[in-house]
């Protein structure tokens, strides 16, 4: 039995699924320990958007903007809940069908993909790491850094992950070598989906965000750091990073967060004004990272927490992105996803990527069956969930996993 806390009326995620009796892929909502089948609905006249008739994605719907997206979420909590009629009911009836019984596939076909580098705290943990001496780069508090990935590698949570080849050099090494990554890691992040849509040409400003992002997803940014060592100047990531990220299948809406949007952290200095909106944009998510390895799994030992953070404290927002990554007049596109950059907090153990935790190996994660990781081994299965939670509303995120494979 799927855990029906957090998809009550007030989350109402939006994915696509198929299962066994029909297995063409459709739009749908869960909602608590099912899902309602938008298709069916529409087809049944009871919900009222054409863009969700036969759509195998959701980037028509997305395409509509937020007056569809608002009514399309106000008639649905409308046919869920009590207000409804005896003929609506019956019409939500045969569109129900039992969340564990249906296959989850990627949401949108994504277009392009962005990943940001918006958490203070990760940048200046691996500066440390890989820059001694030079931590935080001075453009760091002035820019949102970030880099274009590669779209067509995003996969829906519970794909496997094949273990990346490429080129590394060790430090006292005279020549490269090409072999699968010793240094597999993960990075802890979230993603937002664009929505509607802006003019080539046109920045969207940093207020517009409810006019361009639809929702989030969780995000998992798979990355080979000895790869990574080895490419990254001058240029940025590119293989180290390109061969898969991971993202749940449940798009979460703007609306069902609002509740949970809160103040942002203090910036110093204060940002150029196009990177200034007029409201927060922050978020109280919860996040966490687990762990469990195939001895633990033969063990049907649980999976291990080995990280556990907040969205709340990053530096750079959604807003912030936005505004950047169009401020060039680059358009966003329905469809378009992206990463935040890795969540890392403060603390010890709030850190969002193995390199950050065991101090890039250095000093291995102890598991409580005796084993130790200081990077990915083969099998290993990475999960991370997120939920908002507050006295009268919980809304789950949902999770995304992946196991390593050769
Ligand atoms: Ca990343």
């Amino acid at each position: 039995m799927t855990d029906p806390a957090g998809y009550g009326i007030d989350n109402l995620p939006f994915g696509i699924i198929s299962d066994a009796r029909d297995e063409e892929k459709r739009p749908a909502v869960a909602f608590e320990d099912n899902v309602i089948d938008l298709d069916c609905l529409v087809h049944r006249g009871a919900l009222d958007a054409e863009s969700l008739l036969g759509a195998t994605t959701l980037n028509a719907f997305l395409a509509e903007g937020r007056a569809t997206w608002r009514a399309v979420r106000a008639r649905l909590q409308h046919l869920l809940g009590d207000a409804a009629s005896t003929d609506e009911r019956s019409a939500v009836a045969k569109a129900t069908l039992p969340r564990d019984a249906v296959t989850l596939h990627l949401p949108v076909e994504i277009g392009d993909y962005v990943d940001f580098y918006s958490s203070i705290e990760h940048a200046t943990n691996v500066g440390r790491i890989m820059r001694p001496g030079a931590e935080l780069l001075p453009n760091y508090r002035h820019i949102p850094i970030g880099y274009h990935g590669r779209s067509g590698t995003v996969v829906v949570s519970g794909t496997p992950v094949r273990r990346p080849h490429g080129q590394r050099k060790a430090p006292d090494a005279a020549l490269p070598e090409f072999a699968p990554s010793t240094m597999l890691d993960v990075e802890l992040e979230m993603g937002w989906v664009a929505g509607g849509a802006s003019s080539h040409g046109e920045p969207v400003p940093a207020n517009a965000v409810r006019d361009h992002v639809f929702g989030y997803v969780l995000l998992n940014d798979w990355s080979a750091r000895d790869i990574q060592a080895w490419e990254y100047q001058p240029l940025g990531p590119f293989l180290a990073k390109s061969f898969a990220t991971s993202i749940s299948p449940w798009i979460v809406t703007l609306d069902a967060l609002e509740p949970f949007r809160v103040e942002e952290r203090t910036r110093d200095p204060e940002p150029l004004p196009y990177l200034r909106a007029s409201e927060p944009w922050a978020y109280d998510i919860e996040l966490e990272m687990l762990l469990q390895t195939p001895a633990m799994r033969d063990r049907a030992n649980a999976p291990y927490t080995i990280a556990r953070t907040n969205f709340r404290g990053m530096y750079w927002t959604v807003a912030q992105q936005l505004a950047h990554v169009t401020s060039n007049g680059a358009n966003v596109r329905p469809g378009d996803l992206f990463g935040t950059g890795t969540i890392s907090g403060p603390t010890p153990g709030s850190e969002g990527s193995l390199l950050e935790l065991t101090h890039r190996g250095s000093n291995p994660i102890a598991l409580p069956n005796g084993e130790k990781r200081a990077f990915l081994e083969d099998g290993d299965t990475i999960t991370i969930r997120g939920q908002a939670k507050n006295a009268n509303k919980h809304i789950a995120l949902g999770e995304v996993t992946g196991t390593i494979v050769q």
